[in-house]
């Protein structure tokens, strides 16, 4: 995703791609182009008019007629005018926007695994900034292409009607230059993608700082981030400089080949005159028709031009829409009050999070009944969190199984095994938005009662109550308003507000004082009694009122029992209690 280079081209072309887009609207991309035609031609009504009205004046004729005809052609032709340019615009934005719509609608549902490997900023570049350019390609490229190739082709006609021999004069200096500007389009559409490409980096690495400045003012990193977006935003004028530079010499060229054409039409016609091949009225219609010729070379010439740009832009949007997502399937319900806990059973499961890393699970196999907490615990990097994710199916595992309730994950439809789970992940995210945002988010139908039930278990209210707009504060960027161990709390709520038939809880009380601590400890011990509850545990208070604990070390499971089991036959487990710390420097 992140490479500067463009990469292989799209199994599509890119104006298929943007004929994909541009279908739903080309009722009215024709008609205003159409409309811009018709304004061409009002205009070159105009003169006949003009000429009806001298006309009228030599001949003593009242000219109200033709002054009145004059005026309405002009109010005419302004008002076509404006509604094309108008109809075209709105044509083009809503092209924009179906563009948009549809990447984002692709990326919100895109696999972990492809988030993984990819940049936020540079995906958001491409929502943004790639989109915006198909505008003036919707416009300008088909458009220009459209109406300019037909005067194009039009005029040819003519040309080769009046007289075949300077036609395939003119044919022969448009075709060398056609020629010329076909090498220099590749370039254009190179620049323009590395140009786009950059402008993706910069989205990066703004990202990267934006998302962590508090980090960077305290490395004294400004400085050097400083250079790295400057550094993205530089090749991005280097390239969009190139691409000017590439145009302007296609756009010449086209001029140039006119020149030159007008020229030998003007020899190689006045040779003709000589010998009486033609009469001195075809070869002065033909160089008209060669100056008339001008104005659509250059627009299909820049039309051409545009379209690299966009070319480029829509194989970035195309390479985003081509990462692997999961289907847009409808909401699923939540779990009914009163609903059965799940089970959970994983039976010899090896993942790695990509082909090319080690495998983080050698075999994982345990299985959890319903009902009652499961303590999860084991050394940093043992692989509890990745048991999670995959329980989330946020990746599947590469051999074994993993069943909820007896049932594959596999054979689950993903949103609603997901609406069966409560998840507080290790960092506790918090979004953006007000606290009650934060916590409808995963139940937006919970009612008033629900929610003041939750912030009375994870113990809340208080802040609530204390806080000027209550539910209603904005928490900021990532919930930096609030302290660690409110965020973890607000996680908490959001979690139990779904009413999960299973919840995971990774670390989740990691930063909460031992008196909140304790209180949490019970509500969650209340929640096992209806719910399934897995927990990677921090503190040896609660793994040992675990039902069950899972000892995992190295990606593998080295024993299941209770406290008083483990403590006794378990040697890893004996000092980890010894040391009251379970996997405490896990972060
Ligand atoms: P734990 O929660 O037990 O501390 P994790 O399950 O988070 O351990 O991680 C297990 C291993 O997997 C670690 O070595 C970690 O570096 C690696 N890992 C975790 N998440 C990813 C990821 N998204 N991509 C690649 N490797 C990962
Ligand atoms: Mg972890």
């Amino acid at each position: 995703m992140q490479d500067s280079e463009p990469s292989a081209p799209p199994a599509v072309p890119p104006w298929r791609l943007l004929l994909g887009y541009v279908r739903p609207h080309r009722w009215a991309l024709l008609g205003g182009a159409v409309l811009s035609l018709m304004t061409g031609a009002a205009g070159l009504a105009l003169p006949l008019v003009a000429r009806g009205l001298i006309d009228d004046l030599q001949h003593d004729r009242a000219i109200t007629g033709a002054l009145l005809a004059m005026s309405a052609l002009v109010v005419a032709n302004a008002a076509i005018g404006a509604l094309g340019g108008y109809v075209l615009r709105y044509t083009a934005e809503s092209v924009v926007l179906g563009a948009r719509r549809a990447l984002v609608s692709h990326l919100l549902r895109l696999r972990i695994a492809a988030v993984d490997r990819s940049e936020p900023g540079d995906l958001m570049a491409r929502i943004t900034s790639d989109t915006t350019l198909l505008r003036e390609v919707t416009t300008d490229s088909l458009v220009g292409i459209g109406t300019g190739g037909l005067t194009l082709v039009a005029t040819l006609v003519m040309m080769g009607v009046v007289d075949p021999v300077l036609f395939a004069v003119t044919l022969g200096v448009v075709l060398g230059a056609g020629t010329v500007i076909g090498v220099i389009v590749p370039r254009i559409n190179r620049a323009s993608r590395q140009a786009q490409n950059a402008v993706g980096a910069m989205g990066a690495s703004l990202e990267r700082v934006l998302g962590a400045l508090r980090t960077v003012k305290a490395s004294g990193a400004e400085h050097r981030e400083e250079q790295a977006v400057h550094a993205a935003a530089q090749e991005s004028w280097r390239q969009s400089v190139k691409a000017a530079k590439w145009s302007a010499l296609a756009g010449n060229t086209a001029g140039l080949s006119m020149q030159i054409a007008f020229i030998t039409v003007l020899a190689v016609g006045g040779a003709r005159v000589a010998t009486g091949a033609i009469d001195i009225g075809t070869l002065v219609a033909f160089l008209l028709f060669v100056f008339y010729l001008m104005s659509p070379i250059q627009q299909v010439v820049g039309a051409v031009a545009q379209y690299q740009t966009g070319a480029a832009a829509l194989a970035r949007i195309e390479e985003a829409r081509q990462l692997p997502a999961e289907p847009a399937t409808e909401p699923a319900p939540l779990p009914s009050l009163g609903a059965e806990p799940a089970a959970v059973a994983f039976e010899n499961v090896r993942f790695r999070y990509a082909d090319d890393l080690p495998y983080v699970h050698h075999g994982v196999t345990f299985t959890i009944p319903p009902r009652g907490m499961t303590a999860f615990v084991g050394p940093s990097g043992a692989g509890k969190t990745t048991v999670f994710s995959l329980i989330e199916r946020f990746y599947d595992p590469g051999e074994g199984r993993i069943t909820l309730d007896g049932r594959d994950l596999a054979d689950w439809d993903v949103s609603g095994l997901r609406s069966s789970i409560g998840y507080v992940e290790q960092d506790a995210p918090v979004l953006s938005g007000s606290l009650r945002d934060n916590l409808v988010l995963g139940n937006p139908g919970a009612d008033e009662n629900d929610v003041l039930r939750a912030l009375k278990t994870t113990r809340l209210d208080g802040l609530v109550d204390r806080l000027p707009n209550g539910l209603d504060t904005l928490v900021g960027h990532r919930g930096t308003k609030l302290s660690g161990g409110e965020r973890q709390r607000v996680a908490i709520a959001r979690a139990l507000l779904r009413r999960p038939r299973l919840l995971l809880l990774d670390e989740a009380t990691s930063q909460l004082d031992a008196v909140n601590e304790a209180a949490l400890r019970d509500t969650v011990a209340d929640v096992a009694r209806t719910t399934t509850v897995l927990v990677v545990a921090h503190r040896l208070s609660t793994v040992t009122m675990a039902d069950r604990i899972v000892v995992m070390d190295a990606g593998e499971v080295r024993a299941v029992g209770t406290h008083r089991e483990l403590v006794a036959a378990d040697p890893l487990y004996a000092e980890l209690a010894a040391t009251q710390f379970l996997a405490a420097a896990d972060a």
